[in-house]
């Protein structure tokens, strides 16, 4: 049975952000001390393979993989319906999969959404092969009036090497209006405006799975300075009961202190409006390009932290808070939201 699903093909904020030969040299060492010390204290007499595979097991994710280099993209899946949130350098690996599929054959049909146009988040598109078959269709998405100008000029000369009037796939340009619903196939998608210093809108998609309606509620870039219900108004919609957010987390709660209007929030701040909207599951990402995977896992433990003070700190006061699943995002993560109707 299709499922109702959403994956994270770039968690990374801001730029682009490869390991370093350097960094692949210093993990690899640390990786192999530890496993050195593995092998002092263990009694197992397996195969060298098995005992390796068993020692990776052991090691935490950021250390085993980490939590990936590519700039925002997220694909929301619903069988034969299909949107892409964002063009950033994920969407590269993205349209691989999907010239796998009709996208090769000249007979794909993509729907893009843009929340914004800074470059993280279209850096991918001159790399997106379905763009470059003909017979495909790709539909682009956004609330702001220049989207069709955004688009043609990362074609430009001296940018990219192939003007957007030789593109051989159809191309249609769709402006969306704030917080109106629209529904492409299977999913219903409504804008609503987040906190950016240039114009941003997240997305609320909804589809009906076999236990009821779903949604997942894209939320990034967002310094999200607007916290409280009264303050977001009608876009406390975006949040409001949503099964899956995709939250800007790009600083700790210290460094979002020093960097007061870059347009980035904290996963703390993320946690407040998810446990007071009723959110279930919420994913932190635009991850900062300088921050390490070690620096993340930090991130994530200060996170628990504050959880664990927060909820205390209602409990005291006679307030009960309900359960939230959470966790910072990796390149890759996919959420399953429930078998479609
Ligand atoms: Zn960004
Ligand atoms: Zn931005």
């Amino acid at each position: 049975m299709a499922k109702f699903a959403v994956q994270f093909w770039g968690v990374r904020g801001s730029l682009p952000s490869p390991k370093t030969p350097e960094m692949v040299r210093e993990h690899t060492r640390e990786v192999l001390q530890s496993f050195a010390r593995s092998l002092e204290t263990s009694s197992d007499q397996s195969s060298a393979t098995s005992r390796i595979d068993s020692f990776l097991e052991t090691l935490p994710h950021w250390q085993f993989g980490g939590f990936g280099g590519d700039t925002s993209c997220v694909e929301v899946d619903a069988g034969e319906s299909k949107v892409i949130i964002d063009a950033g350098s994920g969407l590269r690996r993205l349209g691989e999969k999907l010239m796998r599929g009709p996208c090769g054959l000249g007979q794909g049909e993509v729907h893009l959404l843009f929340t914004h146009f800074h470059w993280d988040h279209i850096i991918g598109l001159p790399f997106f092969a379905p763009l470059f078959v003909k017979g495909n269709k790709i539909h682009f998405y956004a609330v702001q009036d220049d989207l069709e100008v955004c688009v043609r000029q990362k074609f430009k000369k001296p940018f990219f090497p192939v003007p957007f009037e030789e593109l051989l796939s159809t191309v249609e340009f769709h402006k969306m209006a704030p917080r109106k619903k629209i529904q492409l196939g299977l999913l219903a998608v409504t804008p609503y405006q987040l906190d950016h210093p240039d114009p941003c809108w997240g997305y609320r998609v909804e589809a009906e799975t076999a236990d009821g309606l779903r949604s997942y509620a894209h939320c990034v870039d967002s310094e999200a300075t607007r916290v409280s219900p009264v303050d977001l108004a009608e876009d406390a919609a975006l949040y409001r009961g949503a099964d899956l957010c995709f939250f800007d987390a790009q600083y700790t709660l210290r460094e979002f202190l020093q960097h007061m209007n870059w347009g980035h929030s904290a996963a703390p701040i993320g946690l407040e409006i998810a446990l007071r909207e009723g959110v279930k599951k919420i994913f932190f990402a635009h991850h900062d390009p300088a921050a390490s995977d070690r620096k993340i896992a930090d991130a994530e433990r200060q996170t628990r932290d504050f959880l664990e003070a927060y909820r205390a700190k209602a409990r005291q006061s006679g307030r009960h808070l309900p359960g939230l699943e959470w966790q910072f995002a990796h390149d890759g993560d996919r959420v399953d939201l429930g078998d479609l109707k």
